[in-house]
C-alpha cells in the first residue's frame, strides 16, 4: 500500500478562496481584520514562521502589524504591548509567537491576551469552552487537523484514534476535538508504556511529539491516517516530521509531509480565526454582514 499525501498547502489554498470572501466583505464595509504579531526575541525557526503568517495576511487582505520585542525584554514590557493591543479596536487578533526566552513564563503572557482576541486558542477560557464543547476559537494547529481529516472523508465516528504528546498547543485540544467528533480516543505521552501498541491500533494517529523517528512503520495501522505534527531539523539541515515517512507511506492509507502537511494548514487556521473575530466586531457594532 502507498498512502495518499494529505496535501495541506492544496487543502488551505480552498479553504482560503472562502475566507479571502469574507475578509474582502469587511474590508468594504471598512472593517479592516487585524492582526498583531508578538515575537520577543530572535529565534530563527520564529522569525520563519512569523514571516509566513504575515505574508498569509497580506495575500488574503488581512491587515497585520509585527511588534518585535529584544530577547531581554521583562514581563512588565511583554504585558505592556498586550495591553495595547487588547485596546486597539483595529487589532481583532493578537498572536504571541512561541516559544518565548525564559525569564517569561507562557501562561502568564498568553492569559494577558483578550480572550476575545486569543486567535491562537490558548487563552485558558477559549481551552475551557472547547473542553465545554462550545469553543469560540478554536486553537489553529488542532482546528487545522481536523480539517485535513475531513478531507479525507472518513467519518471519525466510532474509529480509534490515538495522540501522541499532550501539550496544550496541540496534543489534549486535537484529542478533545477527536473525542467530540465521535472517535474512541487515546492520548500517549512520555510516560506511556509500549506505545505501539496502542499506535498500532490506530485508525487515525495524530503524532506531536518533536522527535524525529519517534513513530516508526511498524506502529502504524495498515491503512491509517497518519497526521505528522512534529517539525524537527535532522542532522543534514533538513526539515522532518515525527513519523518514517518512508516506511510509514507503505502501510498508511493517507499521510501528511513534513514539510507541506500540518503547518499550512495552522497558518490557515490562524487567518480563519482572525476574520472571525473581525465579523464578531462587526456583528457587536450592529453591522450586518450579508453573506
Ligand atoms: P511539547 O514539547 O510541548 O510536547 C511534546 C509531547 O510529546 C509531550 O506531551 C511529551 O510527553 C511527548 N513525548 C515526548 N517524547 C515522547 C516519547 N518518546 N513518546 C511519547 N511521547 C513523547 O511539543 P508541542 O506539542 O508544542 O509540539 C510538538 C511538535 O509539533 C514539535 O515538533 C513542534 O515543533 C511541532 N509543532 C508543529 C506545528 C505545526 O504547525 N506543524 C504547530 C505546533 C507544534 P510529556 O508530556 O510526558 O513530556
Amino acid at each position: 500500500m502507498t498512502a495518499l499525501i494529505l496535501d495541506g498547502k492544496q487543502i488551505a489554498q480552498k479553504l482560503r478562496a472562502d475566507w479571502k470572501l469574507r475578509a474582502d466583505r469587511l474590508n468594504a464595509l471598512g472593517i479592516a481584520p487585524g492582526l498583531a504579531v508578538v515575537m520577543v526575541g530572535d529565534n530563527p525557526a520564529s522569525q520563519v514562521y512569523v514571516r509566513n503568517k504575515i505574508r498569509a495576511c497580506r495575500e488574503i487582505g488581512i491587515r497585520s502589524e509585527e511588534h518585535l520585542l529584544g530577547g531581554d525584554s521583562t514581563a512588565e514590557t511583554v504585558l505592556g504591548v498586550i495591553d495595547r493591543l487588547n485596546a486597539d479596536a483595529g487589532i481583532h487578533g493578537i498572536l504571541v509567537q512561541l516559544p518565548l526566552p525564559a525569564q517569561l513564563v507562557p501562561s502568564v503572557v498568553i492569559e494577558r491576551i483578550s480572550p476575545d482576541k486569543d486567535v491562537d486558542g490558548l487563552h485558558s477560557r477559549n481551552l475551557g469552552s472547547l473542553l465545554a464543547g462550545h469553543p469560540r476559537f478554536l486553537p489553529c494547529t488542532p482546528a487545522g487537523i481536523m480539517e485535513m481529516l475531513k478531507s479525507t472523508g472518513l467519518d471519525l465516528r466510532g474509529k480509534e484514534a490515538v495522540v501522541v504528546g499532550r501539550s496544550n498547543i496541540v496534543g489534549k485540544p486535537v484529542a478533545l476535538l477527536l473525542l467530540q467528533a465521535g472517535a474512541t480516543v487515546t492520548l500517549c505521552h512520555s510516560q506511556t508504556r509500549q506505545l505501539a501498541d496502542h499506535t498500532r491500533r490506530a485508525d487515525v494517529l495524530v503524532s506531536a511529539v518533536g522527535k524525529p523517528g519517534a513513530i516508526g512503520g511498524e506502529m502504524i495501522k495498515l491503512g491509517a491516517v497518519v497526521i505528522d505534527v512534529g517539525i524537527n531539523r535532522s542532522p543534514n539541515g533538513k526539515l522532518v516530521g515525527d513519523v518514517d515517512y518512508g516506511a510509514a507511506r507503505e502501510r498508511a492509507g493517507w499521510i501528511t509531509p513534513v514539510p507541506g502537511g500540518v503547518g499550512p494548514m495552522t497558518i490557515a487556521m490562524l487567518l480563519c480565526n482572525t476574520i472571525l473575530s473581525a465579523e464578531r466586531h462587526a456583528a457587536a457594532q450592529g453591522i450586518e454582514l450579508k453573506a
